[in-house]
């Protein structure tokens, strides 16, 4: 039997989390946010005490020990809350990397961060990127040896979400690092992951972009000279850290196909308001059969898509709890999920402000702030399109048939 239904836990928490954002998060606050270029404090903290932040981590490390179809909820009506995307991102980084990082952490890194992190004390995030080396992750620079029982580590990851968010409230990132010579015949081996602390020693910013959207969460660099980090920041095992982070890869893409359902579900319901009243012609423009059927095609391809979304998710849960999928399995349909829901909110965004008219194009209009937000997902933070697209192909083909060597 195929069931599709949520639990009646589900249900009730999708509904008290509605109620909070539409109390807290309503459009002109997630405007103000985007203008001033922070989320509030106030907001971190409440989003603790509903048990949002990691909410993934195990209960008896101080989470939620949430499953994927439930932090899938959770994304999907912060998304729909908050259209500019950077609550979601706030919300998905930390609930897939602090997930990885917990899972596979020693008791140090756990104590210092991540319980931290769930009580909105903390931030921790993920610095993969180099400027050299973005979709090709094994090719990074950032280098680590061993002196004594200390890691040295020396380079710079740039591109990375929450650079001062981790400066200002305290915490750090899952970096990866090169450890080893990689073989020549596979170039992600050799790569470790590392606990760095935006407060250690030889840690710099050396940058805040001027993105276009998301703007009440940074997106930065920073340096690393000389960090010396002591062995409890390795997270997993050595040499090994390419594998953990395709894991977090994986949580993080999931969420951000749930994130994308519920901005475009929004945009649609502020479309329909829009063209219900808006009249021309002596009718309203909801009646045009232009404007209809790119509604209906719309909402079709959003129910096709959460379907997708929470199928996967249900994939995840059955991997992690049962071992039912591989990991490659589920992967696929990972990047099913990110390879296709931004793309699409991001067309259902253009279609509504196509539908406002001039209004739509004012910043008067809300829809601005969801299309500069939505961008980065199809842009590539946690993977580009086509990156999504070489993941279905190995599965489809065979590793033999990977564009890259
Ligand atoms: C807003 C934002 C936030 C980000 N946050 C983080 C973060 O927190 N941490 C972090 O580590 N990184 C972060 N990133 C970086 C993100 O992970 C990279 O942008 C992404 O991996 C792509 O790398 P790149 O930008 O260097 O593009 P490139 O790798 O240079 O790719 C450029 C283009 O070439 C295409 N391409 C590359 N290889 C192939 C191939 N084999 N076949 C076909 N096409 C290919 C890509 O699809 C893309 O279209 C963020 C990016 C953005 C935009």
């Amino acid at each position: 039997m195929v069931d599709f239904s949520f639990t009646e836990e589900q249900e009730l928490f999708r509904k008290t989390l509605r109620e909070w954002t539409q109390r807290k998060l309503p459009l002109e606050k997630i405007r103000e946010m985007d203008t001033k270029g922070e989320i509030p404090q106030e907001i971190v903290k409440e989003m603790a005490d509903l048990g949002l932040l990691i909410m993934t981590a195990p209960q008896e490390h101080g989470g939620a020990g949430a499953d994927w179809v439930t932090t899938c909820i959770a994304a999907e009506e912060l998304g729909y809350a908050d259209i500019s995307i950077a609550i979601p991102v706030l919300f998905l980084v930390e609930s897939s990397w602090g997930y990885v990082v917990d899972k596979h952490c020693t008791p140090k890194v756990r104590e210092e961060v991540i319980k931290r992190a769930i009580r909105g004390e903390a931030f921790i995030g993920i610095a993969s990127t180099e400027s050299g080396s973005g979709s090709d992750v094994a090719s990074l620079k950032t280098m680590a040896r061993k002196e004594g029982n200390e890691w040295v580590l020396n380079g710079e990851k740039v591109y990375i979400s929450g650079t001062e968010e981790a400066k200002k409230w305290g915490g750090g990132f899952f970096v990866i690092a090169r450890t080893a010579p990689a073989p020549p015949e596979a170039a992600h081996k050799g790569m470790t992951a590392f606990y760095v602390p935006m407060d250690a020693e030889g840690v710099e910013i050396s940058k805040r972009f001027e993105d276009m959207g998301r703007m009440a969460i940074s997106t930065g660099a920073f340096v690393m000279n000389n960090v010396r980090l002591p062995e409890e920041n390795v997270i997993g095992e050595v040499d090994k850290g390419f594998y953990l982070t395709m894991e977090g890869f994986d949580c993080a893409r999931i969420l951000i196909g749930a994130t994308c359902l519920g901005a475009a579900q929004r945009a649609l319901e502020i479309g329909i308001d829009y063209i219900k009243q808006r009249k021309a012609f002596g009718r309203p423009i909801g009646k045009f059969e232009g404007i209809q059927f790119e509604l209906a095609d719309d909402w079709a391809m959003l129910q096709a898509l959460r379907s997708l979304v929470y199928r996967t998710a249900w994939m995840m849960d059955a991997r992690y709890k049962y071992g039912k999928f591989s990991a490659l399995e589920v992967a696929q349909y990972i990047s099913a999920c990110k390879l296709l829901v931004p793309m699409f909110a991001f067309e259902v965004f253009k279609h509504v402000m196509l539908w406002m008219g001039a209004f739509g194009y004012t910043k008067e209009c809300p829809l601005e702030m969801g299309l500069r937000g939505i961008m980065s997902y199809c842009i590539g933070a946690e993977g580009s399109m086509n990156i999504q697209r070489i993941v279905i192909g190995r599965e489809l083909l065979g590793k033999e048939y990977v564009p890259y060597k």
